[in-house]
């Protein structure tokens, strides 16, 4: 197909995600041939840095050798066949590795598909849990402002992004969450998100099944990152409630906030991990929910104490076999520690991008960076504005509204990442030029 052909066929045929009918008519998609490391390839052999990451899970660059050559290797073997009453050595395999990365105490694996899938077997296991461990009285859930969970019904619940799932409101199950720390005055404003956080558990503790927290970095609320001291309070106002701590280390999980999970900046130990995203390198669709050997044992008895939940493509071999190759890669590759000096690149030069005239504000932990072009609204123009200018400066960034954020590999070269700040500087003046 040519390149007219193809566009006008992506614009009759194809209901994007998150983009608007006009929009899709209106502006040109990018059209990828081919991807390598940090870098698309358009159809005229351009190479663009992948500046998000392919929505935030592309860790370790397109295409690593090692992950190719996996996926080779399992489909001469086995692409796929269920859970039912079988089981094969890769992904055997792959849970008794994620278990070993794992948090001290965790030692299951529940397999799934995507990050919202994650998250709401992890809402399911608690909440199960303890209806059928003399606790029927927890049945209510507690989250964050600003938190996204994911976009099925379950997951919009759990979470508050409002400018994503408004009009789903009157079809999502009841969750309290904790007041918006934008909306609040004083720089000690995650100070009072604990607070509340603390006093809801503390007076009515015994009605919750569990808090759920995107640990330290809040993504799709704008990288909105928080102090690991106030994750630590979280961990323990559940504690005291004898309600459980679900951590969404989805985006977080995969040392792309520093440590391998994001957790471990608090030293906190949860109940429940959802993961996706950096689990299969961004690669193929994948995803685990971890759980403690105290949760599991809760659902031991007859059959209808079971966890009734299952996709069909539970532990598929191919996606276990890039998951398992991962995290090898993670290990041999000393993948965190490269990271690390990446994510100090990434802080100095954000440090340059404050300095703008019309930045609002910027952030950074570990290969995670963002800056605000204005009042963080995410129907802004000035982020959209920023990011076509990238895109023609050679860099796809996918803005937040007027949130600029950067999520490249973990391993990206240094001498791509220069080049990514220098794309960012330039377009971001001439979006606030007008
Ligand atoms: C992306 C994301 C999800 C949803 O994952 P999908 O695979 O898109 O369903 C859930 N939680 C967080 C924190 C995410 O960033």
């Amino acid at each position: 197909m040519n390149r007219d052909a193809l566009i006008a066929s992506d614009r009759r045929h194809l209901w994007r995600p998150y983009t608007s009918s006009e929009d899709h008519e209106r502006f040109e998609p990018l059209i990828v041939e081919r991807a390598e490391g940090p870098y698309l390839y358009d159809a005229e052999g351009r190479a663009i840095l992948d500046a998000s990451g392919s929505w935030w899970c592309n860790n370790l660059g397109h295409r690593h050798p090692r992950i190719v050559e996996a996926l080779k290797r399992q489909a001469d073997t086995l692409m796929h066949c269920s859970f039912g009453g079988s089981t094969h050595e890769t992904t055997v395999a792959l849970a008794e590795e994620l278990i070993a990365r794992a948090p001290e105490g965790f030692t299951r694996v529940f397999f799934s598909d995507n990050g919202s899938a994650a998250v709401e077997i992890a809402a399911k296991m608690a909440f199960q849990y303890f209806q059928q461990n003399g606790q029927k009285n927890r049945r209510r859930f507690l989250s964050l402002a600003g938190s996204y969970h994911g976009d099925t019904i379950g997951a919009m619940s759990l979470g508050a992004s409002s400018a994503f799932h408004a009009v789903f409101d009157p079809l999502k199950f009841e969750v309290t969450h904790a007041p918006d720390p934008e909306k609040m005055d004083g720089a000690d404003s995650w100070e009072n998100v604990a607070r509340f956080i603390e006093e809801t558990l503390d007076a009515e503790g015994d009605e919750f099944a569990a808090l759920i927290v995107e640990p330290i970095v809040q993504g799709a609320g704008g990288m909105r990152i928080y102090p690991a001291s106030i994750l630590k309070r979280f961990r323990e106002a559940a504690t005291r409630a004898g309600a459980l701590l679900i951590v969404d280390e989805v985006f977080t999980g995969y040392g792309r906030t520093g440590p391998f999970w994001a957790v471990e900046h608090a030293g906190v130990i949860p109940d429940l991990i959802a993961s996706a995203k950096g689990l299969s390198a961004g690669a193929l669709p994948f995803a685990a929910t971890l759980a403690t050997e105290e949760i599991y044992d809760g659902f031991r008895g007859d059959k209808s104490r079971a966890l009734l939940h299952g996709h069909t493509f539970y532990g598929n071999p191919l996606g276990a076999a890039i998951a398992l190759e991962t995290l090898r890669i993670y290990r041999d590759e000393r993948v965190l520690e490269i990271a690390k000096e990446r994510a100090a690149q990434l802080k100095e030069g954000m440090d340059a991008l404050g300095s703008i005239d019309g930045v609002s504000g910027i952030r950074s932990i570990g290969m995670v960076a963002a800056l605000e072009l204005g009042e963080r609204d995410y129907f802004g123009e000035r982020g959209w504005r920023a990011s076509r200018r990238a895109l023609e400066l050679g860099a796809q960034i996918r803005p937040l509204g007027d949130t600029l954020y950067l999520v490249p590999p973990l391993n990206i070269p240094q001498d791509a990442l220069a080049r990514l700040l220098e794309i960012v500087e330039a377009s971001i003046h001439e979006s606030l030029r007008g």
